[in-house]
C-alpha cells in the first residue's frame, strides 16, 4: 500500500513537472553553398542542416517550407488571390475600369520560364536517404529514426532553384530594376514550438523561423554586389566596398566571385544582388556599422545619401528606447516590393518620394527589434510584429522631426482604426494573417489597431511604465518567441496592474469602447459606458468659476490603479454601466479622456458642457 503510495504520489509529480509551461526553443545551424546562374535566374544548392530538438518530444517527421513554389498558376498562393474581395494590388493586373475593376491574378499568368520553385533532388538524415513529399509550399518529411528529446539530426539536401519574376517580396527584376530579391529563397526548416508544428502553407502573410546559425557561400557573377543577412568572412577577395582600404584586394581569377556570410543567432538569411548597386557604409556611434545598396540612378542616389544620417539617428532612437541592437551590422538594400523586414537586414523601394523612403525605412528598422529580435510568430500574431513596429516608428518620427508635432500623434491611427469598427468588417487580432476576409481587415488591423494596443496601454498603466515595459519585455524576451501573454504579464510586473481582461477584449474579440457623460446636474456627474470593453477614466472637469480639477476613476477589474496626480475615485465595476459621483464645485464642462488615448468609436458623446 504504502509502496503503491509513492508510486502515485511520483507519478503526479512527475504530471505537474511535465505540464508546467517551461520554455525551449529548437535550434538550426545550416551551411549552404549556392550557385547562381544569372542568366537563367536558376541556382543550385547543397544545405546540410544540424538540427537541434531541445523539445520534449521525439520527433517522428520534420517540415520544411518551399516558399517558392507559391509563385506557380495554381498555387494557394494563386487561388486566394483570385477569390479575396481585395487582393493586394501589387499582385494583380486590373484589366476593368477604375470604377468597376477586374483583377487577375499575376501568378497565375506566370510562364515556365518566370515561375519559383524549389525542387529538392536529394534529402538524407544522419547520411541515410529519407523518404520526403512536397506538399504546396510543404515538404514533409517522414524521419527514418526518431529524433529523440534533447538529441541531434544532421539533414543532406541537394535542390535547385529558380528565381520568379517578382510579384511579391522575392523575385527576379523587381519594378526598380533590382536583378535579384531572394527572400524565402532557400529550403527553411519550419518552427517547432509547444504548439506543435507550424508548418504553413505559404498564402500570403508572413513568417517565423527557428532560432539559429548561418554559413552561406554565393558563387555569382563577379559584377553582382550581395547585401546579406551575416557578415562577409571574405572582404579582400570581394571588394565591391566591403573591403579593407588599406590592404590590398586579391580577387580569384574567373567570371565568378564566391561570397562567404556568416550569421550567428538570427531566424532568416536573406539577400539581394544586382551589379548595378552602390554601396555605401554609415557608422552608429558606439553601434552597428549600417550599409546601404541602391540603383545608379540621380534622384535615387540623392535621396540614399540623404538617408543616411537619418538611419543612424533611428537606430539610435530605437537603441535607447527599447535596447540595444544586438548585431555589430544592419543593411537597407533597394529590392523587393514596398517594404518587408528580414535578419539584419531590410528590402525596401527605393525610387519614390524621400518621405516615403525615410517613414519605410524607419518602419522596417524597428521590425529589427519587432520580429527579428523578439521573434513573434507574424501569421498568428501579426499585431504584435506590424502594431509594435508602428508604434514605435511613430514615437520615433513625432521625436525626431525637431518640432514636435502639436496634433495628437496618432490622430490619423485612431481614426483608421475607428473606421474599421464602425465598418462592421473587422475581426479579432487573433485571427491567423492569412485567413482574414479581407485584406482591409488584416492591415488596419494589425498595423492600426495593433499599434494602439501599446498607446492605450500607456494610458490604462502610465506612460512611464508603459516605456518600462517595453525596456523589459526586449530584455526578458530577445532571441525567443515571445507571445501575447508575454507582453501582457511584461505590463502587469511593471504595473501592479491586472490586464487579462485587456489582452482578451483587444485582441480576441471585436468589442469596442464607448464611454458618455450621461448627465451633470449641479455638482453631480454621472458617466455611461455603452461599449462593451471597459476601461478606466481620466475625466477633466471644468467649474463654474473657470477652475479645473482631473479625476480619475479605476476600473475593478485591474485591482491596482496607475500612479496620477488627479483626484481618485472609487473603483468602477464592469457589470455596473453607470457611475456617478459628486465633484466640489458647480460644474460647466465635462470631458471624458482629453488625451485622446483611449480607443473610444465616438467621441460625440465624451463632452458635455453647459449652456
Ligand atoms: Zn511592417
Amino acid at each position: 500500500m504504502k509502496k503503491y503510495f509513492f508510486l502515485v504520489l511520483s507519478l503526479i509529480s512527475i504530471s505537474i513537472f511535465a505540464q508546467k509551461s517551461y520554455y525551449w526553443q529548437q535550434h538550426v545551424d545550416y551551411t549552404m553553398e549556392i550557385d547562381m546562374d544569372i542568366k537563367n535566374y536558376q541556382f543550385n544548392g547543397k544545405q546540410k542542416l544540424v538540427y537541434t530538438n531541445n523539445s520534449p518530444d521525439a520527433l517522428h517527421e520534420v517540415f520544411y517550407h518551399l516558399q517558392f513554389n507559391a509563385f506557380q498558376p495554381g498555387s494557394e498562393m494563386d487561388m486566394r488571390l483570385q477569390n479575396i474581395v481585395d487582393p493586394d494590388g501589387r499582385m494583380v493586373n486590373n484589366i476593368g475600369t477604375s470604377e468597376n475593376p477586374e483583377y487577375e491574378s499575376k501568378i497565375a499568368k506566370l510562364k515556365p520560364d518566370e515561375i519559383g520553385y524549389q525542387k529538392i533532388l536529394s534529402l538524407k538524415q544522419n547520411s541515410k536517404t529519407v523518404k520526403y513529399e512536397v506538399i504546396g509550399t510543404i515538404l514533409k518529411v517522414t524521419l527514418n529514426t526518431p529524433i529523440k528529446s534533447g538529441n541531434k539530426a544532421t539533414f543532406e539536401m541537394k535542390f535547385q532553384g529558380q528565381v520568379p519574376v517578382q510579384i511579391r517580396r522575392s523575385g527576379r527584376n523587381n519594378a526598380e530594376g533590382v536583378v535579384l530579391s531572394m527572400t524565402q529563397w532557400y529550403p527553411k526548416m519550419a518552427e517547432y514550438d509547444i504548439e506543435g508544428w507550424h508548418a504553413n502553407e505559404y498564402i500570403a502573410r508572413e513568417f517565423y523561423g527557428v532560432w539559429g546559425d548561418f554559413d552561406v557561400t554565393i558563387r555569382i557573377d563577379k559584377d553582382y554586389i550581395i547585401g546579406a543577412t551575416g557578415y562577409l568572412q571574405n572582404p579582400q577577395e570581394i571588394g565591391h566596398g566591403y573591403e579593407d582600404t588599406s590592404k590590398k584586394i586579391k580577387t580569384p581569377k574567373g567570371k565568378n566571385l564566391i561570397w562567404h556570410f556568416k550569421a550567428r543567432n538570427v531566424h532568416d538569411f536573406t539577400w539581394a544582388a544586382d551589379p548595378g548597386y552602390i554601396h555605401d557604409t554609415k557608422q552608429v556611434p558606439n553601434g552597428a556599422t549600417l550599409h546601404f545598396y541602391y540603383k545608379n540612378k540621380p534622384k535615387t542616389i540623392e535621396n540614399w545619401k540623404k538617408m543616411q544620417e537619418e538611419a543612424v539617428k533611428t537606430m539610435q532612437f530605437y537603441n535607447n528606447y527599447i535596447g540595444k541592437y544586438p548585431y555589430k551590422q544592419y543593411s537597407i538594400v533597394q529590392g523587393g516590393d514596398g517594404g518587408m523586414e528580414y535578419g539584419m537586414l531590410t528590402l525596401i523601394n527605393g525610387d519614390g518620394k524621400y518621405t516615403s523612403l525615410v517613414g519605410t525605412m524607419r518602419h522596417e528598422m524597428a521590425h529589427s527589434w519587432f520580429q527579428f529580435v523578439l521573434a513573434t510568430n507574424e501569421s498568428k500574431h501579426a499585431w504584435m510584429d506590424e502594431g509594435f513596429t508602428s508604434y514605435i516608428s511613430t514615437i520615433a518620427r513625432n521625436n525626431m522631426s525637431g518640432n514636435k508635432e502639436d496634433t495628437f500623434i496618432f490622430d490619423r491611427v485612431y481614426k483608421t482604426y475607428s473606421y474599421l469598427a464602425n465598418s462592421g468588417k473587422e475581426e479579432p487580432l487573433s485571427t491567423h494573417a492569412d485567413r482574414y476576409d479581407t485584406n482591409m481587415a488584416y492591415s488596419i488591423g494589425s498595423y492600426y489597431k495593433g499599434q494602439i494596443f501599446l498607446s492605450q496601454l500607456g494610458y490604462i498603466i502610465g506612460e512611464k511604465n508603459l516605456q518600462k515595459t517595453l525596456k523589459k519585455y526586449y530584455a526578458d524576451f530577445k532571441f525567443k518567441h515571445p507571445t501575447p501573454n508575454d507582453i501582457k504579464r511584461t505590463a502587469e510586473k511593471i504595473s501592479g496592474i491586472q490586464l487579462d481582461w485587456y489582452l482578451n477584449e483587444w485582441t480576441q474579440t471585436t468589442h469596442t469602447i464607448d464611454y458618455a457623460v450621461k448627465s451633470v446636474s449641479d455638482k453631480e456627474i454621472t458617466l455611461n459606458r455603452i461599449g462593451q470593453i471597459p476601461m478606466p477614466i481620466d475625466l477633466t472637469v471644468t467649474y463654474s468659476d473657470g477652475t479645473t480639477e482631473d479625476f480619475y476613476i479605476p476600473l475593478q477589474m485591474m485591482l491596482g490603479k496607475k500612479s496620477t496626480s488627479s483626484t481618485g475615485l472609487s473603483y468602477w465595476a464592469w457589470g455596473d454601466n453607470k457611475f456617478t459621483f459628486t465633484a466640489s464645485k458647480p460644474v460647466k464642462k465635462v470631458e471624458i479622456d482629453s488625451s485622446l488615448l483611449m480607443a473610444d468609436v465616438d467621441r460625440t458623446n465624451n463632452i458635455f458642457e453647459a449652456k
